[in-house]
C-alpha cells in the first residue's frame, strides 16, 4: 500500500510535466483520413515510440500496408506476473469545420468552463488524452518503483479513425508477439462525472444492402402505371414487415443466441439510475420505440436491432417526374447481442426478402461486413480486479456497463488472439469527440492516470 501511495503522490506532484508531454502529442496533426498529414501521423508514431523507449518500454515504429503501428514490450515483471496488452490510437479525426473551434485545435490549452478545467484540443479525449493516462501511470510506476507490476505489450495504431485497414493483416502477421493474458483498451467513457465504468458488453453488427429490380428501365407512369410492378412499393412493403406491432423483429431465427438479461444484470442496471427521459429528451424524443417489455437501457445494451439506414429509389429532384423506377435499394443494418451469428443473421434477412419478393422482380445484395457481439461475464477475475481498483480511486463502486456500439479491435482481439479486453476509459458524453472543441476534463486526465496506476497494481498483485 505504501508503494502505491508513493506512486499516486508522484502522479500528483508531476501533473504539470505530464500535461506538457500530453500537449506535445496533441500538437502533432496526426489526421489519418487526410494523406496530406501522413508525415504528421508518422511523427506521432515516432513520438510515442520514443516516449515509451525513454521510459524503459522498448518500442519501435512498425510499418504496415498503411500508417505505422507502434509496438512496445516490457518483460521486467518476471515469469509469474500477468502479461497485459495496452491498445490505443495516435491518430485523430479531421478538424473541419475549423471556424467552429474557439481556438486552434492543435494548440492545446486548459480552459475553465462551468467551474471545470478542460483540456481543449483535437484528440484531447479521442484518444491521445486517454492513452496518455496509461503512459503516465506506467511512467510513475517506473520512476518510483523502477519496474512495472505486470509484463506489458503496447500496441498503438494510426488508422483507428479511418476504419483500421492495416489492423487485421498486422494482427495476423504478429499474433504470437502480441498475444497477452488480457487487453486494456482505453477509448470509452465513465458512467457519469463521478462514477468510473468498465464496459463488459458491446453489440455486434451486420450491414447489408438490398437492391430490388423490376422493369428493364424507368417507365412513364401514365403508360405503365398499375400494369408495371413498382420496386419502391415492393421494397417498402418488405422493410415495413421487419418488425411486428410490438417492435419484435420478424426474421425467422433472428433471436437465436439472444439471451434475456439475467436477474443480476437487471439489478445492476436498475441501480445505475439511468434517466431514460433525459436520454430521449436530449434528442427531441419521449417515447421508447424498441421491443415492448424492455427498459431503454436494455434496448441499447441487451437487445438486437434491425434498422433501415437509407432508402434510395425513383425521382427525388426538384419538381415532378411521373416515373416508375426500374429499381429501389436500401441499406439495412442489425446490431447483434449475445451469441447471434452474423452470417446467419445476414442469411436470415436475405431469405426474408426473397420469400416476399413478387414475381417479375429480382433482388441483389451487397455485403458491407459484420462482427459478433462481445459479452464478458461481469464476475470474471480481470473485470472484478479492475472494478475494485477503479472503485478505490473514485470512492464509489465502478459501474459495469454495456455499450450499444461496436469496437472492432475488441472483436479482433477476441477472435484473432483469443484475448478478452478490459474496456476502461475516462471520457464523458459531452467531450465532443469528432466535433469542434473536443475536450477532455483535467479530472479525467489526472484521476484517469491515478486509476491506471491502481489497476496495474491490482492486476500485478
Ligand atoms: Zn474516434
Amino acid at each position: 500500500m505504501a508503494q502505491l501511495d508513493a506512486i499516486l503522490a508522484h502522479i500528483d506532484s508531476e501533473l504539470e510535466g505530464s500535461l506538457e508531454r500530453l500537449f506535445q502529442l496533441l500538437r502533432i496533426k496526426s489526421i489519418s483520413a487526410d494523406s496530406a498529414y501522413a508525415d504528421d501521423c508518422r511523427a506521432a508514431a515516432r513520438w510515442c515510440a520514443d516516449t515509451l523507449s525513454a521510459m524503459g518500454i522498448e518500442a519501435a515504429v512498425r510499418d504496415t500496408i498503411g500508417l505505422p503501428m507502434v509496438v512496445g514490450h516490457y518483460r521486467g515483471a518476471g515469469e509469474s506476473a500477468p502479461h497485459v496488452l495496452f491498445y490505443g490510437h495516435y491518430d485523430v479525426q479531421p478538424v473541419d469545420p475549423l471556424e467552429l473551434w474557439t481556438r486552434d485545435p492543435f494548440d492545446p490549452a486548459i480552459v475553465e468552463v462551468d467551474g471545470e478545467k478542460r483540456i481543449l484540443a483535437r484528440g484531447a479525449a479521442d484518444d491521445k488524452g486517454q492513452l496518455m493516462t496509461f503512459f503516465e501511470a506506467a511512467r510513475a510506476w517506473l520512476n518510483v518503483e523502477g519496474r512495472l507490476p505486470v509484463n506489458l505489450t503496447v500496441l498503438l495504431e494510426g488508422e483507428e479513425e479511418s476504419s483500421s485497414p492495416s489492423m487485421v493483416p498486422f494482427l495476423t502477421e504478429n499474433a504470437d508477439e502480441l498475444k497477452a493474458d488480457v487487453a486494456l483498451v482505453c477509448d470509452t467513457n465513465m458512467w457519469d462525472r463521478r462514477t468510473p465504468a468498465v464496459a463488459t458488453m458491446l453489440r455486434g453488427l451486420v450491414y447489408d444492402e438490398v437492391i430490388v429490380e423490376a422493369a428493364s428501365h424507368d417507365l412513364h407512369s401514365g403508360l405503365y402505371g398499375s400494369a408495371a410492378r413498382n420496386p419502391i412499393h415492393v421494397l417498402a412493403d418488405i422493410l415495413s414487415g421487419l418488425h411486428d406491432s410490438d417492435g419484435r423483429i420478424t426474421i425467422p431465427g433472428f433471436y437465436d443466441g439472444v439471451a434475456e438479461p439475467t436477474a443480476e444484470q437487471r439489478a445492476l442496471w436498475q441501480a445505475l439510475d439511468f434517466d431514460s427521459a433525459a436520454f430521449l429528451g436530449d434528442v427531441g424524443l419521449s417515447i421508447p420505440a424498441g421491443e415492448a417489455g424492455y427498459s431503454v437501457l436494455e434496448h441499447i445494451w441487451a437487445r438486437p436491432t434491425a434498422e433501415v439506414n437509407g432508402v434510395v429509389g425513383g425521382y427525388a429532384g426538384e419538381g415532378a417526374k411521373t416515373v416508375i423506377p426500374a429499381e429501389a435499394s436500401a441499406k439495412v443494418s442489425f446490431r447483434l447481442v449475445g451469441e447471434q451469428d452474423p452470417d446467419r443473421v445476414r442469411d436470415g434477412f436475405r431469405n426474408f426478402v426473397k420469400d416476399r419478393l413478387p414475381g417479375d422482380c429480382r433482388v441483389r445484395f451487397i455485403d458491407h461486413g459484420g462482427d459478433r457481439a462481445i459479452s464478458q461475464p461481469s464476475d470474471g477475475p480481470w473485470i472484478r480486479t479492475a472494478q475494485q481498483a477503479l472503485s478505490d480511486e473514485w470512492g464509489c463502486e465502478a459501474a459495469l456497463i454495456g455499450m450499444g456500439g461496436s469496437i472492432p479491435i475488441v472483436t479482433q482481439f477476441k477472435h484473432m488472439l483469443g484475448m478478452d479486453s478490459l474496456l476502461i476509459g475516462f471520457g464523458h458524453a459531452d467531450d465532443r469527440v469528432h466535433s469542434p472543441n473536443e475536450k477532455y476534463n483535467l479530472d479525467s486526465y489526472h484521476r484517469g492516470t491515478r486509476s491506471w496506476a491502481r489497476v496495474l497494481a491490482a492486476l500485478g498483485a
